[in-house]
């Protein structure tokens, strides 16, 4: 298919500088979790955004010191010529598909507690940054830079900078943002210095135009020089001179990078979920950059959309659409724009799951997107996959993301398959959650399959078809997969997280029984230990209802685990908004149809809420009893000619759409494969030159 004609804009050269991006799509510095530890995971994770199309594929952030060492988080480094081979990989798996390599060079002054190098972190005045912030927390405050550790900053950079060059960068970047070293001197709450770094704004951002002078002179014309910058905090502050701080400073910078790339200030605004934010929700706050400086302006927005970023070029807000994301949902997105396949693009869902495997420091995972970060381990590829080993035909029971996905990858390698769900609409759990209040957008982890699935003649999906044993054995089929999910139990915890017992109950509820059309009665209370979004959307979806509603959990926050994918400061404001009451820290120990017992998670003080239904999140159950049931008919399974009975997602383990989708994949790639091929490839660090 041609290209739209409409989208041609989207594939014109930028110059960057001494360089040019083949087009206006650019994978923006995120970090994924694979740093120089794994080099070759990285390396192709990054090649796979540059076949794609991107023009630009930058790293995620990069240390230029020991000084600057985010452990146990995943930083990169280039202290060394070591480091400059292992990014050499990236650069050249880049540049073999005609993409520029950019690197986001990072000292965290302040932000880090340097837990592995064990030096003391610095920062302008001695104020750490989010020093309470639950992940980030250290009990070492940073020392007060001097004049001999802002020449060796400058020295550090220019170190860095060179060996980027070495190492084969296009773009090499001074970083001041989300609260790292130079945004801390931007801000007169972390900067109250009194020397010339210190005061004015102009002396505020002298250390940001010492180190775009600094990697200028070292990179010596052969790289691009972007400034990354953070502008939210700086746009809401007055300035005596311009309409804020935020327009002041680019005023002042304005032509001395060779790019912008300009951002929101911490992680939940800059990367939102798709909860509380929309598509393009930067636009606010950095839509008068590009009338200030002549140098090209990269941003993001959660961008899928072409017409959006299409309107975001002509209406003058960027030049280059950012991306990270939409780059790992779909890596593939700039070639399927360039072909006319605007509708084979898998939109990232904004769940912000890649986010949490930040923060849990391991490489990045996608729900939309399986095949991310597994590209040089298991070999998987996001748009190829091996033709089927044999002419087996696959039954799926349950089509929800698990099966849907199985499905997918199954019927393009090539088998017969068939898919039978009990529902009148596919989609299990998300047929009922996308309906809850701002998650609609996890609606196009269905329709994108139900799109894909359509093209495929092998694959047979029949609605309204509830099987029992007899049924699947009766099919016949070489392979039957069990995709029936997991269910909610209405069980309660100790403190230990040991199950105490059921609670049955009329009153007694769970999302389950909300999905299917019980309307609780109040006052309502959302007992939450499954700790991510379920309990909190459902707290608020029924308070907005109009139910009184109470949020009671052992956590200390709501939603706790949501402190990973960015969500929770947004949940704590959605709940009040909504006038729901949170109770932290506190178990639910009895029901007595009016009235519920809570003990304080850690004195065991009791005391009551008025309660008419209880609706438990807490523990899901798998679904298997198909499979339970098939697996005792081992004859009867062997005479109809089934080879294997298999579980994937909830129905194995439940756990969040992420593992639902990875699970079905990981069938699909794996069903006839030589099972010597199957290991996880592992991946090292490039050994030390002597
Ligand atoms: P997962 O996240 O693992 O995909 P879900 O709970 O979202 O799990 O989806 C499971 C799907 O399986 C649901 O749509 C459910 O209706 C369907 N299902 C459960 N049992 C059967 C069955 N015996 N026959 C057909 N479909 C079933
Ligand atoms: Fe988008 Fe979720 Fe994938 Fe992240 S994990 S890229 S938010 S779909």
């Amino acid at each position: 298919m041609a290209r739209n004609p409409r989208y041609d804009l989207l594939f014109e050269p930028v110059r960057i500088g001494p360089v040019t991006a083949r087009n206006r799509f650019y994978a923006v510095p995120h970090a994924a979790g694979m740093t120089n530890s794994m080099p070759h995971m990285r390396a192709a994770f990054r090649e796979t955004k540059a076949e794609g199309g991107w023009g630009v594929v930058c790293t995620g952030y990069v240390s230029i010191d020991p000084g600057s060492d985010d452990a146990p988080l995943p930083y990169a480094t280039l202290w060394d010529d070591d480091d400059v081979r292992s990014h050499a990989l990236m650069t050249e798996a880049v540049h073999r598909h005609g993409a520029l390599a950019g690197i986001e060079l990072w000292h965290g002054g302040g932000s880090v507690v340097n837990r592995l190098t064990r030096l003391p972190p610095m920062s302008p005045s001695g104020t750490s940054w989010m020093a309470t912030h639950v992940g980030f927390m250290g009990n070492q405050r940073p020392r007060v830079m001097d004049a001999a550790d802002i020449r060796a900053l400058h020295a550090a950079q220019a170190a860095a900078a060179r060996r980027a060059r070495q190492a084969g960068f296009d773009i090499v970047y001074v970083y001041a943002g989300m609260g790292y070293l130079p945004y801390e001197f931007l801000l007169p709450e972390w900067n109250q210095r009194r020397d010339a770094y210190g005061g004015s704004l102009a002396n505020r951002a002298r250390l940001v135009r010492e180190l775009l002078e600094v990697t200028h002179e070292a990179v010596a014309g052969r790289c691009a020089v972007a400034l990354r910058v953070s502008l939210e905090e700086l746009r809401a502050r007055p300035s005596a001179n311009a309409p804020s701080e935020a327009h002041e400073l680019v005023a002042l910078l304005a032509e001395l990078p060779d790019l912008w790339d300009v951002k929101l200030d911490s992680s939940p605004t800059d990367c939102p979920p798709s909860r509380f934010a929309a598509e393009g929700s930067h636009e606010a706050v950095i839509d008068f950059v590009k009338g200030l400086t002549r140098k090209p302006v990269v941003g993001v927005g959660r961008f899928t959309s072409p017409d959006a970023m299409v309107s975001q070029v002509r209406r003058g807000v960027l030049d280059l659409i950012g991306a990270a994301r939409p780059s790992i949902a779909d890596p593939f997105l700039p070639s399927k724009i360039d072909e006319g396949r605007e509708q084979d693009i898998r939109e990232c869902i904004g769940c912000n799951i890649c986010i949490s495997s930040w923060h849990d420091s391991v490489p990045v995972r996608c729900t939309q997107n399986p095949t991310i970060g597994e590209e040089w381990r298991r070999g998987w590829h996001p748009e190829r996959i091996a033709k089927a080993a044999s002419t087996a035909s696959v039954l799926i029971v349950g089509a929800g993301p698990a099966g849907l996905e199985c499905a997918l990858a199954l019927g393009r390698r090539g088998y017969e398959v068939t898919v039978a769900e009990a529902a009148d609409d596919i989609g299990g759990r998300l047929r009922f959650e996308t309906r809850l209040p701002g998650l609609a957008a996890w609606g196009r982890l269905l329709d994108w399959r139900r799109g894909q699935l359509a093209r495929l003649a092998n694959v047979n999906v029949y609605r309204g078809n509830r099987l029992a044993a007899e049924e699947v054995l009766a099919f016949g089929a070489t392979h039957v997969v069990i995709a029936t999910g997991a269910r909610w139990a209405k069980l309660l915890y100790s403190p230990l997280e040991v199950p105490t017992g059921l609670l049955e109950g009329p009153g007694v509820l769970t999302p389950d029984d909300l999905a299917a059309g019980t309307v609780p009665q109040g006052p309502v209370v959302v007992y939450d230990f499954d700790n991510y979004y379920m309990g909190g959307v459902l707290a608020e979806h029924l308070a907005r209802g109009g139910h009184s509603v109470s949020y009671v959990t052992p956590a200390g926050h709501v939603s706790a685990w949501t402190i990973m994918s960015n969500e929770q400061p947004q949940v704590h404001r959605a709940l009040a908004a909504a006038g729901v009451a949170v109770h932290t820290l506190a178990r639910v120990t009895a029901f007595a149809g009016d009235s519920l017992t809570l003990a304080h998670q850690f004195t065991g003080a009791q005391r009551q809420l008025p309660c008419r239904s209880l609706i438990i999140v807490g523990a899901r159950l798998a679904d298997d009893a198909l499979y339970t049931g098939l697996s005792a008919r081992s004859a009867q399974l062997a005479e109809a000619g089934v080879r294997s009975v298999t579980r994937i997602g909830d129905a194995l383990a439940p756990g969040a759409l992420v593992h639902a989708v990875y699970s079905g994949h990981r069938y699909a790639r794996e069903l006839d494969a030589d099972p010597a091929t199957l290991t996880l490839r592992r991946d090292a660090p490039l050994p030390r030159q002597p």
